[in-house]
């Protein structure tokens, strides 16, 4: 019974979530349920509340929730603030991280980390190293990396491959990834693709945000849903994808003026 509770529960549960940028609407009863264990991809053209859908659910303070829930596991998310979602068990990797001049990658995660731990206690160095260089490792990053500063004047691949380390520090049960592909080499492309594949299982579920496909040519999504003017206009399997990409995001208007 416990169990059968557990996986009931265990989903990153959007509901009828209604986003505004200032008095603009972006999304409009919003739905969607990833349960642990799957990858679910949103795609869609541009400018139709991708990065909303993911800047919202990270708390970014500009997205306004005017109505609507998201839960994780049950619970109610959007009364944290962004680091509390984080330690909860929320990762977010943005479409344009963040630099952080100073503060070098090896140092950040350990803070990450840290603030993960009970109250006055730290990782102990030698073991989260021996981690971190695990992880970077099965990620085929340089050691030199863990002492540049975060993102600071890295290429877009580089900023791809640290986010992914993040994630694989951290060991979310839910990751938003959002357009990771924008910008990659293949090679890249495919860094991302084992990192999420690699922590793909039933203790995470995820949600990659993508305008094209070429992504999910690596990373194989159990759904996929597409998004236009702030609704997702159609779900399927990875075919949709394949669909998407033949036909062109005219014939996902199309599906939207039908369904309207
Ligand atoms: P996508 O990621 O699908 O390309 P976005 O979620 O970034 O789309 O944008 C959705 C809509 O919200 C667009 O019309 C965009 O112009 C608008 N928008 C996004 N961010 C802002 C912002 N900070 N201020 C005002 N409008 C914004
Ligand atoms: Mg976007």
């Amino acid at each position: 019974m416990i169990a059968f509770l557990d996986k009931m529960t265990a989903t990153l549960d959007i509901k009828n979530l209604n986003v505004s940028i200032g008095d603009k609407p972006i999304l409009k009863d919003f739905s969607l349920t990833v349960p642990k264990g799957e990858v679910h991809a949103i795609m869609g053209p541009n400018g139709t509340g991708k990065s909303t859908l993911a800047k919202a659910l990270a708390g970014h303070p500009d997205y306004e929730i005017t109505s609507g829930d998201a839960l994780m596991d049950g619970q109610s998310i959007l009364e944290m603030e962004p680091d509390e979602r984080s330690r909860e068990g929320l990762f977010m990797a943005f479409q344009y991280p963040m630099e952080i001049p100073g503060v070098t990658i090896a140092n950040f995660i350990r803070a990450a980390l840290n603030a993960r731990q009970p109250e006055g206690e730290e990782l102990n160095a030698p073991a989260y190293y021996k981690s971190l260089y695990e992880k970077m490792d099965m990620l085929k990053i340089d050691r030199k990396f863990t002492s540049r500063s975060v993102n600071d004047g890295f290429s877009g691949g580089e900023k791809k491959r640290c986010e992914i380390l993040q994630m694989a520090m951290l060991d979310p049960k839910y990751a938003i990834l959002d357009e990771t592909d924008s910008g990659l080499d293949i090679d890249a492309l495919k860094v991302v693709a084992d990192g999420v594949n690699s922590l793909r299982g039933d203790n995470m579920g995820a949600l990659v945000i993508t305008h094209y496909q070429r992504l999910l040519e690596y990373i194989v999504p159990d759904h996929v849903h597409v998004l236009f003017d702030g609704r997702i206009v159609k779900s399927g399997d990875k075919n949709l994808a394949l669909e998407l990409e033949e036909k062109g995001y005219d014939w996902v208007k199309q599906l939207a003026e039908t369904a309207a």
